[in-house]
């Protein structure tokens, strides 16, 4: 079996192309949504990412605006700056890039950040609502993995899921959408032992791990949906995931690639949610007008 290819920039785009529809007729209805991206320091990797979210917010009408801030910055200063945009009726969604400089406390700007705007899905409220079933902006990764599974045509009901990581950004939050979804949930991470032994019982693997290609044909079952989060450098310096791709294609039934595969769609869960929190501040315009008449 040769593994067919998930395109996640394909699949982007076409969601992409939805949402910029919505972002016109929101502002037609005088609501452009807008997204503020907060950088502290000047990782360049941060750097990168900061800078291809905004490029992709413009390219479908919306407002994004870029506060960076010096690695010295203290806490109770970038604190105060998210305060401020809570407050921001322009502003939908917040996002604070990680990592941040080691002197301040990424839970406490995550926890500064106002539920309704965490269009990251990091808030503890919001894991909250996704771990109860409730409304919620759901995190861009795992949320964006969700939607491969299902622009392919993929189920999880009653398959078994193994993830490969349990960070809180991507791998727990991958488990709970898979179980939301009726997959059977495995979770994998440093201090598993045998874990080939489980990752072999896969019919969705996700790898979320952070190592280049150390996911070999060895660790996969035949025919399975193997999802490759992880973006590395290679010994030669060149992007790549966790999968070591051109072993595993021919084992799995359906691959993502690095680059192209999960990476555009996190930035398109993102401007997908700046968009759901734009049409709720209309929702609630609209709500408090009906109450005045
Ligand atoms: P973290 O470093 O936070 O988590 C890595 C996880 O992998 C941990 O749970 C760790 O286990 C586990 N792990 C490490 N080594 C092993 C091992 N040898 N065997 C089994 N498990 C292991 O990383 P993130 O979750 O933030 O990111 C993972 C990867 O995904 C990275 O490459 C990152 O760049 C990428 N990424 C990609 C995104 C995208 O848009 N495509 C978005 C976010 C991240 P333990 O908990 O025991 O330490």
């Amino acid at each position: 079996m040769t593994g067919k290819e998930i395109n996640g920039k394909d699949i982007s785009l076409e969601i992409r192309g939805k949402l910029q529809k919505e972002v016109a007729a929101l502002i037609d209805k005088g609501v452009k949504p807008g997204l503020a991206v907060i950088l502290v320091g000047d990782n360049p990797a941060s750097k990168t990412y900061v800078k291809s979210k905004q490029k992709s917010c413009r390219e479908i009408g919306m407002e994004s605006i870029l506060m960076e801030m010096p690695f010295d910055t203290s806490e109770e200063k970038l604190l105060a700056e998210i305060k401020k945009l809570n407050d921001n009726d322009d502003i939908h969604g917040i996002l604070v890039q990680l990592p941040l400089p080691s002197h301040i406390s990424e839970i406490k700007v995550i926890q500064t950040i106002a539920p309704k705007k965490d269009v990251d899905g990091f808030h503890p409220v919001n894991i909250g609502r996704m771990m109860t079933g409730q409304d919620t902006f759901l995190p861009c990764t795992p949320f964006g993995v969700m939607e491969m599974l299902k622009y392919t045509g993929i189920d999880p009901e009653g398959k078994h899921a193994v993830i490969i990581g349990r960070s809180n950004i991507v791998g727990k939050p991958m488990g709970q959408l898979l179980l939301r979804e009726n997959a059977t949930v495995t979770y994998c991470h440093s201090k598993t032992s045998d874990m080939k032994s489980l990752t072999n019982q896969a019919d969705i693997l996700v790898a979320a791990v952070g190592k280049p290609k150390m996911i070999t044909a060895d660790y996969v079952k035949e025919g399975a949906v193997v999802i490759d989060v992880g973006i590395n450098r290679d010994e030669n310096g060149k992007l790549c995931g966790d999968v070591d791709f051109d072993d595993v294609k021919e084992k799995a039934a359906f691959i993502t690639p690095v680059p192209g595969g999960v990476g555009p769609m996190t930035i398109t869960m993102l401007l997908y949610n700046t968009v759901k929190s734009a049409k709720k501040t209309l929702n609630h315009r609209n709500q408090n007008k009906d109450v005045v008449k």
